[in-house]
């Protein structure tokens, strides 16, 4: 089997600004950058941020965002009900500098905050007991046959379940970010540090951690922490949108839904080369998994018995709940009115019978009863990467440029970056 290559070129001062990023391909058409005009279709964080990146970079090339809801953001929301305060989606950002650079350019350094770095903890639920993850995790895996599954994983194309042979471990971590079971998630996708995919970096990976670390703006992020806005991930999509609102070689056109970029390049009398994609699904349709989220919150005597940490996974599909953030835990700003604490509980529709009644009872069964509020704040649709989804968007022919999180990667600190990438080869 051929491993996956990058389409790109790579230098050792790319892999400085976005270090592991550069292991995952940019799928930019060849002739991008051509036209003085650029249609990006999608109006989510990386719609968004390409078209801030190119607009700031090229005030010469008018960008026309197409969006077929009557708002942007994509998934990203942050739920209020008075003092409590969850996000739907993404609820904060792993370090990378890219994202913390995107945060200064905007004007939002106050309000961006480090996570508690008490709130760290993270445990799996296995036969009930739950367990903490820490390096001695590994000896639940067994070492060498963990070292034997990832050089098998260095031949491309294997699935999380075959790179971490552990279900529950290899489960836990595909659910909590990719709402799939590990036999279903392509580990080049999720884990290609480990896999190998992109090649190796110039510099030894620790001397490549330790220089990028200086390249932080704002403040350098402390190992094992993350970073949130104080009002929630909806700061950073208004801010955004009252940036490129403010730009005159930008438009952004709500309730336009095109099919193809042939459709667009049509309309917009450009060539195709010219279209950014980051609607998710259109260049691997490996369809969609859906999950709900609720936000359940107590007074603190009530949870007293929780301890204070990151959050639990939950893997075994007996139980409703896939996963509990501790959410007035890990962010250092408030998110619970005082003396109470909030939990966000991932509901996949896949395990659930749609009666809130059964994720009231299980929370309850889990947390604790009564909980002084509990709502379900949202709906949300999740592309999937089957294994070897990886070489087969490297292979795939390009009529346009494809971004977001339904192609190479999928968090925030991915699409963020690869806006960066896709504008500096402007
Ligand atoms: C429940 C959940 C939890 C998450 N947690 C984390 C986390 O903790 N950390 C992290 O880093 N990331 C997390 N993520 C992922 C993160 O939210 C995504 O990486 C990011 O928001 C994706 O942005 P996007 O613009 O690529 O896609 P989307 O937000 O899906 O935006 C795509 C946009 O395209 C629009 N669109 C679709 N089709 C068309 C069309 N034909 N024409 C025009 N417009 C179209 C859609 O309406 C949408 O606005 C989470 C996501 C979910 C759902």
């Amino acid at each position: 089997m051929v491993k996956a290559l990058d389409r790109r070129q790579k230098s050792k001062s790319d892999w400085l600004r976005y270090g592991d990023e550069m292991r995952r391909p940019l799928l930019v058409n060849s002739d991008f950058g051509k036209s003085n005009k650029i249609v990006i279709v999608g109006g989510g964080l990386s719609g968004l941020c390409c078209a801030y990146r190119i607009a700031e970079k090229r005030p010469d090339i008018e960008i026309v965002i197409l969006e077929k809801n009557n708002c942007l953001g994509g998934v990203i929301k942050t739920w209020r009900d008075g003092e409590w305060i969850c996000d739907v989606a993404v609820n904060a950002a792993r370090p990378h500098p890219s994202f913390w650079r995107l945060v200064q350019d905007l004007g939002l350094s106050d309000a961006f905050k480090s996570s508690n770095p008490k709130a760290k903890a993270r445990w799996i639920l296995i036969n009930d007991v739950p367990h903490k993850l820490s390096f001695l995790s590994l000896f639940k895996i067994g070492p060498f046959n963990l070292w034997r599954s990832i050089l098998k994983s260095r031949l491309g194309g294997q699935s999380v379940a075959d790179t971490i042979p552990h279900t529950e471990i290899s489960d836990a971590l595909c659910l909590g970010i990719v709402n799939d079971r590990a036999s279903n998630v392509d580990a080049d996708f999720l884990i290609p540090s480990i896999t190998g995919l992109g090649g190796k970096p110039p510099l030894p990976s620790a001397l490549l951690r330790q220089k990028i670390k200086s390249t932080y703006p704002i403040f350098t992020p402390k190992n094992g922490t993350l970073a949130s806005f104080q009002d929630g991930m909806s700061t950073l999509i208004e801010s955004l949108t009252e940036k490129l609102e403010s730009l005159e070689n930008v438009t952004i056109k709500l309730n336009s839904k095109p099919s193809s970029a042939d459709e667009v390049a049509r309309d917009f009398q450009i060539p195709q080369s010219a279209v950014v994609w980051s609607a998710p699904g259109k260049l691997i349709d490996g369809g969609m998994t859906e999950i709900s989220v609720f936000a359940i919150g107590y007074h603190k005597s009530q949870v007293s018995h929780i301890e204070e940490g990151y959050g639990t996974l939950i893997p075994d599909e007996k139980y409703p709940i896939s996963g509990i953030l501790h959410e007035s835990d890990c962010h250092s700003t408030k998110r619970a009115p005082d003396d109470h604490r909030l939990f966000r509980l991932m509901v996949p529709h896949r395990r659930w019978n749609q009666s809130k009644d059964s994720v009231l009872t299980c929370a309850e069964q889990l947390l604790a009863a009564n909980p002084a509020i509990f709502s379900c704040i949202g709906t949300r649709k999740i592309p999937t990467y089957r294994p070897g989804h990886m070489m087969k968007i490297t292979q795939t022919p390009l009529n346009c440029s494809y971004v977001g999180w339904g192609v190479s990667g999928v968090s925030i600190t991915h699409v963020v970056a690869e806006a960066e990438r896709l504008a500096a080869l402007l």
